[in-house]
Protein backbone atom coordinates (compact mmCIF):
# COMPACT_ATOMS: atom_id res chain seq x y z
CA UNK A 1 0.00 0.00 0.00
CA UNK A 2 2.30 2.68 1.38
CA UNK A 3 5.04 1.54 -2.18
CA UNK A 4 1.97 2.02 -4.10
CA UNK A 5 1.48 5.60 -3.12
CA UNK A 6 4.57 6.58 -2.79
CA UNK A 7 5.69 4.49 -6.07
CA UNK A 8 3.06 6.69 -8.05
CA UNK A 9 4.67 10.13 -6.39
CA UNK A 10 2.27 10.94 -3.85
CA UNK A 11 3.23 12.53 -0.34
CA UNK A 12 1.21 11.53 2.15
CA UNK A 13 1.68 11.16 6.22
CA UNK A 14 1.10 8.33 8.04
CA UNK A 15 -1.64 7.99 11.45
CA UNK A 16 -2.76 11.09 11.83
CA UNK A 17 -4.41 11.05 15.25
CA UNK A 18 -6.13 14.40 15.32
CA UNK A 19 -8.49 13.26 12.56
CA UNK A 20 -11.30 10.69 13.24
CA UNK A 21 -10.91 7.73 12.56
CA UNK A 22 -7.44 7.85 12.38
CA UNK A 23 -6.71 7.27 8.97
CA UNK A 24 -3.76 5.25 7.83
CA UNK A 25 -3.10 7.44 4.79
CA UNK A 26 -3.16 10.98 4.38
CA UNK A 27 -2.87 13.53 1.98
CA UNK A 28 -2.90 16.61 3.11
CA UNK A 29 -2.59 18.85 -0.22
CA UNK A 30 -5.12 16.65 -1.94
CA UNK A 31 -7.38 16.63 1.24
CA UNK A 32 -7.99 13.45 1.00
CA UNK A 33 -7.69 10.02 3.03
CA UNK A 34 -7.02 6.26 2.84
CA UNK A 35 -8.14 3.88 5.26
CA UNK A 36 -7.12 -0.09 5.48
CA UNK A 37 -9.60 -1.65 6.87
CA UNK A 38 -9.83 -5.13 8.39
CA UNK A 39 -12.64 -6.86 6.98
CA UNK A 40 -13.79 -8.59 10.42
CA UNK A 41 -13.66 -5.78 12.60
CA UNK A 42 -14.83 -3.54 10.22
CA UNK A 43 -17.61 -5.79 8.77
CA UNK A 44 -16.79 -5.54 4.86
CA UNK A 45 -19.95 -5.45 3.57
CA UNK A 46 -18.95 -7.43 0.11
CA UNK A 47 -20.37 -11.01 -0.59
CA UNK A 48 -17.42 -11.60 -2.32
CA UNK A 49 -15.47 -11.15 1.54
CA UNK A 50 -15.04 -14.26 2.94
CA UNK A 51 -13.36 -12.49 6.26
CA UNK A 52 -16.07 -10.23 7.50
CA UNK A 53 -18.74 -13.20 8.77
CA UNK A 54 -19.60 -12.89 11.96
CA UNK A 55 -18.68 -15.87 14.49
CA UNK A 56 -21.42 -19.02 15.22
CA UNK A 57 -20.59 -18.92 18.74
CA UNK A 58 -20.97 -15.70 21.12
CA UNK A 59 -22.99 -14.02 18.49
CA UNK A 60 -24.63 -11.76 21.52
CA UNK A 61 -21.52 -10.68 22.06
CA UNK A 62 -20.19 -9.87 18.25
CA UNK A 63 -23.22 -8.74 16.77
CA UNK A 64 -23.37 -5.74 19.14
CA UNK A 65 -19.81 -5.27 19.24
CA UNK A 66 -19.77 -5.40 15.67
CA UNK A 67 -22.57 -3.11 14.75
CA UNK A 68 -20.69 -0.28 16.88
CA UNK A 69 -18.08 -0.32 14.91
CA UNK A 70 -19.82 0.12 12.08
CA UNK A 71 -21.37 2.64 13.38
CA UNK A 72 -18.39 4.39 14.61
CA UNK A 73 -17.27 4.12 10.65
CA UNK A 74 -20.16 5.99 9.67
CA UNK A 75 -20.14 8.31 12.11
CA UNK A 76 -16.28 9.00 11.31
CA UNK A 77 -16.86 9.35 7.57
CA UNK A 78 -19.34 12.06 7.92
CA UNK A 79 -17.26 14.37 10.16
CA UNK A 80 -14.36 13.55 7.57
CA UNK A 81 -17.21 14.96 4.34
CA UNK A 82 -18.39 17.66 6.75
CA UNK A 83 -14.40 18.57 7.06
CA UNK A 84 -13.71 18.43 3.29
CA UNK A 85 -11.85 15.15 3.48
CA UNK A 86 -12.25 12.38 0.38
CA UNK A 87 -12.00 9.19 1.69
CA UNK A 88 -11.23 5.75 0.36
CA UNK A 89 -11.38 2.53 2.22
CA UNK A 90 -9.36 -0.45 0.85
CA UNK A 91 -10.32 -3.77 2.82
CA UNK A 92 -7.83 -6.28 3.93
CA UNK A 93 -9.54 -9.02 1.51
CA UNK A 94 -8.28 -6.45 -1.32
CA UNK A 95 -5.08 -6.21 -0.13
CA UNK A 96 -3.52 -9.80 -1.74
CA UNK A 97 -4.54 -8.45 -5.20
CA UNK A 98 -2.09 -5.63 -5.84
CA UNK A 99 -2.97 -4.27 -9.42
CA UNK A 100 -6.56 -3.75 -8.39
CA UNK A 101 -5.44 -2.48 -5.05
CA UNK A 102 -3.18 -0.17 -7.14
CA UNK A 103 -5.73 0.96 -10.02
CA UNK A 104 -8.35 1.86 -7.01
CA UNK A 105 -5.60 4.01 -5.29
CA UNK A 106 -4.61 5.73 -8.62
CA UNK A 107 -8.26 6.35 -9.97
CA UNK A 108 -8.87 7.73 -6.32
CA UNK A 109 -5.82 10.05 -5.65
CA UNK A 110 -6.05 11.91 -9.72
CA UNK A 111 -9.58 12.15 -9.79
CA UNK A 112 -11.23 14.95 -8.03
CA UNK A 113 -14.77 15.15 -7.34
CA UNK A 114 -16.29 18.57 -8.85
CA UNK A 115 -15.59 20.92 -5.82
CA UNK A 116 -18.56 23.74 -4.81
CA UNK A 117 -20.74 21.62 -6.88
CA UNK A 118 -22.93 18.66 -5.72
CA UNK A 119 -24.35 15.66 -7.12
CA UNK A 120 -27.74 15.56 -5.84
CA UNK A 121 -28.61 18.71 -5.28
CA UNK A 122 -32.06 19.45 -6.50
CA UNK A 123 -33.08 20.63 -9.70
CA UNK A 124 -34.64 24.34 -10.05
CA UNK A 125 -38.46 23.54 -10.90
CA UNK A 126 -39.09 25.45 -14.78
CA UNK A 127 -42.18 26.77 -13.96
CA UNK A 128 -40.94 30.02 -15.49
CA UNK A 129 -41.22 28.70 -19.06
CA UNK A 130 -44.84 28.61 -19.11
CA UNK A 131 -44.93 32.15 -19.55
CA UNK A 132 -48.35 33.63 -19.70
CA UNK A 133 -48.40 36.85 -22.54
ZN1 LIG B 1 -13.29 -7.97 2.84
Amino acid sequence: MRKLAHGMGFRYRLHSASLPGKPDMVFPRLRKLIFVHGCFWHQHQSPKCGISRIPKSNRRYWIPKLRRNRERDIENLKALRALGWETLFVWECETGRSDRVARKLQHFLEHTAAKGKRPNSPKLPSREQSRRP
